[in-house]
């Protein structure tokens, strides 16, 4: 067995829990077991290491000057996940080190490998914590209202000094391995993604208002039903999304108010995710979800209430670094496709800041955050090889 597949099952039986699942979740024990196993392994590789403030795990190779190449993804996962998410970028990261000792390699720059805390943000809905306070962009006043200071207090920790967890200066590029989480590249039959940028999302709650009314008595011409609105509303994204390359549109949640069988709809209330990776289209999203639910409400004789929840805007992954990996690929024999990605990861908060950017590798059936997710071994060695391969070039 690989060293590669060896790490990836080891790091698999840390959190696994009884759906079959892995849950390590933010100042935990378990994503603590995994940050411990994490650090032997690159102690065994003589870097430097240490759990920073934040509570990333960072390896540091400290050979020549210069900033560091950074590489590296996160261990910890969403509830009841799967075990490539996150872990195989952190392994892959183990490996190249490994690899590129074994070949006796002295960068010339130096190489750290890096596992950022609470990407998936389950624990407290926060997301990306630790790739952004390793980037300076702490939101202390969010995070103290979400209960990450009595958390980190409980893990023997100091919320006070998660700012001092800001060092991306001393980084120059990062790498991240990831699954795709998706089936484009399965459906091709393409090896690798090589990531060209990553989703903007928006967020909205969004809410109708009709008229509550016996469902029997009131003429079908004078009812007010907030429920046929967001149905309509439900329907008009899917189509808008359907008709575009480069936009993504959901409901997820919705609820029927006061919610009676028989009676007419009175209120509803739903969320819409819209996503695109063009900055146009990401422009274009705001201003299409309003005046689409304003159409309807129109149309419908409702009321509309519409607050924006949450946005992120698109970034674009480095020209320069998505030539290097698509270099290193052909020269593993690799077949590519340059790709955006629809999931968001902590590489786009880094590429706000250094040169960043992402290789993919086929997600079986296009299934994540699943105990299901499955990656072919071979893939997995695939994307190592290019990330060593990458990184070399980078540092020689
Ligand atoms: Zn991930």
């Amino acid at each position: 067995m690989s060293s590669l597949r060896a790490d990836l099952e080891a790091a698999a039986r840390i959190g696994a829990d009884e759906h079959g699942g892995i849950s390590r979740f933010a100042w935990t024990s378990e994503l603590a077991q995994a940050n411990a196993w994490l650090m032997e392994r690159l102690a065994e590789l003589g870097v430097e290491v240490e759990l920073d403030p934040a509570g990333n795990v960072l390896g540091r190779w400290e050979s020549g000057e210069g900033t560091a190449v950074l590489i590296g993804s996160h261990l910890d996962t969403v509830p009841s996940g799967g075990r490539y998410d996150g872990a195989l970028g952190v392994v892959a990261a183990v490996d190249v080190v490994r690899r590129l000792k074994a070949e006796g390699v002295e960068p010339r720059r130096p190489v750290w490998v890096v596992s950022f805390n609470d990407e998936e943000g389950a624990r407290f809905q926060t997301g990306m914590l630790g790739s952004r306070a390793f980037c300076g962009e702490c939101d202390l006043a969010d995070w103290r209202g979400r209960g990450v200071p009595e958390a980190m207090v409980e893990a023997g920790r100091d919320f006070a000094a998660l700012p001092r967890a800001g060092r991306v200066q001393e980084v120059g590029a990062f790498l991240e391995l990831h699954i795709e989480q998706g089936p484009v590249l399965e459906r091709l039959g393409v090896d690798l993604g090589v990531v060209t940028a990553i989703t903007g999302i928006l967020g909205f709650r969004a809410r109708f208002l009709g008229e509550a009314n016996h469902a029997g008595t009131t003429p079908m011409e004078h009812r007010r039903d907030a429920l046929v609105g967001a149905a309509r509303a439900v329907l008009a994204l899917r189509d808008a999304a359907r008709a575009r390359d480069d936009m993504t549109a959901n409901v997820g949640v919705i609820a029927a108010e006061p919610g009676g069988f028989n009676v007419v709809p009175g209120a509803a209330e739903f969320t819409i995710d819209v996503r695109s990776p063009s900055p146009r289209r990401f422009g274009e999203l705001e201003p299409f979800v309003r005046e689409t639910l304003t159409a309807i409400a129109d149309e419908e004789g409702l009321g509309l209430e519409l607050a924006e929840t949450h946005r992120k805007s698109p970034v674009e992954l480095d020209a320069g670094l998505q030539d290097v990996l698509e270099e290193a690929a052909r020269e593993e024999g690799a077949t590519t496709l340059r790709m955006p990605s629809g999931a968001g990861h902590d590489a786009m908060v880094l590429a706000h800041h250094v040169p960043a950017a992402m290789l993919f590798v086929p997600s079986r059936g296009g299934v994540s955050h699943s105990p299901d997710e499955h990656t072919a071994a071979d893939h997995c060695e695939l994307g190592a090889s290019v990330l060593a391969r990458a990184v070399r070039r980078l540092v020689t």
